[in-house]
């Protein structure tokens, strides 16, 4: 946007906040307006979703800090920049920008080498206060580097520290092989943040359960779910959205929406695909060529997430499938919508998932969701009313739980409903949201009646980050 009211540091990507509008004008008519961090050192809140590597945790963190800062905070959220090319601060709306701190190389650093860079991310946040005559009094950390990120800013400043983990090593790494040098480093700081923090939200019954049993007996945690924008993803038009989509009313369409990574279980959807068109060529119910299994997720241009997309590919065509499969690619939110609304049934089939998003807009465009019985995902999919709950890498369970929502037509009809009601219900962002405010707000009350006293001794040194070397 190229307006010239703006500052040179903001991104191209400020949609929201309208012309006539600086920050400088923007805060001065809401003076009182309480500033907080969010951080998240990699998901970088700004990156468009459905575009690059972007999960749950970017979406979480932009759509928290959009609504948080409709309720009246100034929400700065924090990430590391990671190209030269992106702008060091991106404004989203008025009162909720995304900083881009200097941490590392500008470059993309996978996930698993990324610690080491912490310090220096610490150093830029407080450098970022100094120039901006601010002291933060609260951060609100997502994911465990962050969370590292918050316990040394604690140490070194009076300052509230809630933490959502998205991902838990404790649970993750009882799921997957290849068990990444990084692992013993990440259990104990996470250990330290349910430990340490003021508060630690659980996304799920089922991640409190799994923080109390495998991470620590001590620590403050309450649940608040994640949430979806339920006015993008809601009831509309099967036949407009398969119009648009150029899907013929006679397709049976079994839907894939996530990145490429192991643990998402993209394998056991597709051999229960398999599965699936075997038992249809045996019976007359469904023509097994209308049997369409759309995967929709990018893979990140690096090569990790690209070995695991081509790993699938080649599974599609060792099973004959090629011709019942389309990789559509990386869908923006604007879109995504049609996809769900298009399916028959949309599968998450995740060897494990903390929570998993796309349940919930599935759910939000009255989609039944087939779902692995793991995580979030039990407390978010009720079997039998929004979907169907199946033991994970259950390939035979899958097929048949996908068949039943295809061939059933009245009950699918029915679970459209009340999948959607459930999520307009319980998940929406500005309800999440609302209970973020009201334990930001409990906390800060707590805090100016006894500043400067963290849950965490100020004089506990964090972990440090040394140099890890990736795992082979
Ligand atoms: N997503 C998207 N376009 C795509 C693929 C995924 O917008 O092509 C979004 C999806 O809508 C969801 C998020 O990426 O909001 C994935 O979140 P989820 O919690 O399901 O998985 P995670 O990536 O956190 O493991």
């Amino acid at each position: 946007m190229s307006t010239g009211k703006f500052p040179t540091t903001i991104g191209s990507n400020s949609p929201v906040m309208q012309p006539q509008q600086t920050f400088a004008s923007a805060r001065a008519k809401v003076p009182t307006r309480q500033s907080i961090a969010l951080i998240s050192e990699h998901g970088d809140p700004a990156a468009e979703i459905g575009k690059d590597a972007a999960g749950g945790q970017n979406v979480y963190v932009r759509q928290v800090g959009e609504a948080l800062a409709k309720l009246g905070w100034q929400v700065d959220m924090f990430t590391r920049k990671s190209s030269p090319d992106d702008a060091a601060i991106v404004q989203h709306a008025p009162h909720c920008r995304t900083i881009r701190l200097s941490a590392g190389p500008e470059a993309y650093i996978p996930r698993d080498e990324l610690f080491q860079y912490m310090p220096q991310f610490v150093t830029a946040f407080q450098n970022f206060q100094q120039q901006e005559g601010i002291e933060y009094p609260l951060a609100h950390t997502n994911y465990w580097m962050s969370g590292w990120v918050g316990l040394e800013l604690q140490r070194r400043q009076n300052i509230q520290l809630i933490h959502t983990y998205h991902s838990l090593g404790a649970v993750k790494y009882l799921s997957v092989s290849d068990i990444p040098a990084i692992a013993q480093t990440r259990l104990a700081v996470e250990q330290q943040i349910l430990e340490q923090a003021h508060c630690v939200v659980a996304t799920s019954p089922q991640e409190q359960a799994d923080l109390e049993t495998l991470v620590s007996r001590n620590g403050k945690i309450d649940i608040i779910p994640c949430g979806t924008d339920v006015s993008t993803f809601r009831l509309i038009s099967k036949t407009e959205a398969r119009k648009q989509l150029g899907i013929s009313a006679k397709e049976k369409v079994v839907l894939y929406v996530g990145r490429f990574d192991k643990r998402k279980g993209i394998e056991t959807l597709v051999r229960a695909t398999g599965e699936l068109r075997t038992q249809l060529e045996q019976g007359e119910e469904i023509d097994p060529q209308h049997l369409k299994l759309l995967v929709v997720g990018g893979s990140d241009p690096h090569e990790a997430d690209g070995s695991e997309r081509r790993r699938i590919e080649s599974i599609v065509t060792e099973l004959d499938l090629t011709a019942n499969t389309q990789f559509v690619g990386m869908v923006g939110h604007d879109r995504l919508a049609l996809y769900y609304t298009a399916a028959d049934v949309c599968v998450v089939p995740s060897h494990y998932e903390p929570f998993g998003l796309v349940a919930i807009e599935a759910m939000a465009c009255g989609t039944p969701v087939v779902a692995s019985d793991v995580g979030g995902l039990k407390f978010t999919v009720i079997s039998e009313e929004t979907g169907l709950l199946v033991p994970p890498q259950d390939v035979s369970k899958f097929a048949h739980a996908i068949g039943r929502i295809l061939t059933d037509e009245i009950w699918a009809r029915k679970i459209r409903k009340q999948a959607s009601t459930r999520v307009q219900q319980n998940f929406s962002w500005a309800g999440v949201s609302i209970q973020l405010s009201d334990l930001y707000r409990r906390l800060l009350a707590q805090s100016s009646v006894s500043p400067g006293m963290g849950r965490g001794s100020s004089s506990t040194s964090t972990l440090l980050p040394k140099r890890v070397v990736k795992a082979s």
